[in-house]
């Protein structure tokens, strides 16, 4: 599911390149300039869901952070729920959570277990895909509920960085608009 070139010029045109953020040798592909720009934040966020666009999804779940900015708007744009898949510890009501890897050791991502019924339509949204790590463990919390993934959507992919094919490994959709060589 790739993007017209046009398009995908216009949204890299909207991300800011910050070198060595938050550390050396990471290129950091700052959003918010891209969300700043009304035209490009509604152009994405119409993009991300187009192919499903007229079917039935009951929740849209954001990664912590931007992913709630993206998927609040994706939410609202798809008349589905809006769901928050956050780090651990911030959630206050009963909770399933899965631990996952990044870079140097463990993280843990958290869902209030009454979020998401068994059966519901979900769309899985964050603004970046890397290695994939976060948005496994977000996978494996909507399924573990019981619920039908329709897809993961990202405004930006680092296919190098192996997390699509990850995602799409495990039977997911992945939709991505724009992708940068590299890391
Ligand atoms: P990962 O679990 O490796 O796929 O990392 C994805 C998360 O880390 C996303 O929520 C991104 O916001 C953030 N992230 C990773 N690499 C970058 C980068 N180069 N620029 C901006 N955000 C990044």
């Amino acid at each position: 599911m790739m993007m017209s070139p046009s398009l995908e010029c216009d949204l890299k045109q909207a991300i800011r390149d910050i070198p060595d953020y938050p550390k050396p040798g990471i290129m950091f592909r700052d959003i918010t300039t891209l969300l700043g720009d009304a035209r490009a934040f509604r152009r994405a966020v119409d993009e991300m869901v187009q192919p499903w666009a007229g079917m039935k999804i009951d929740k849209v779940a954001g990664i912590e952070a931007r992913g709630f900015i993206l998927g609040g708007a994706v939410a609202h744009q798809v008349s589905a729920g809006f769901v928050p898949i956050r780090k651990k510890g911030k959630l206050p009501h009963n909770r399933v959570s899965i631990a996952y890897t990044l870079e140097y050791g463990l993280d843990e991502i958290e869902m209030h277990e009454d979020a998401i019924a068994p059966h519901d339509r979900v769309i899985l949204v964050d603004d970046l895909i890397a290695t994939g790590g976060t948005a496994e463990g977000a996978v494996k919390l909507i399924r573990q509920l019981g619920a039908e993934l329709l897809a993961a959507v990202f405004i930006v992919d680092l296919p190098d960085l192996g997390g699509s094919d990850k995602l799409r490994k495990l039977d997911v959709p992945v939709r991505t608009l724009v992708s940068f060589e590299g890391h």
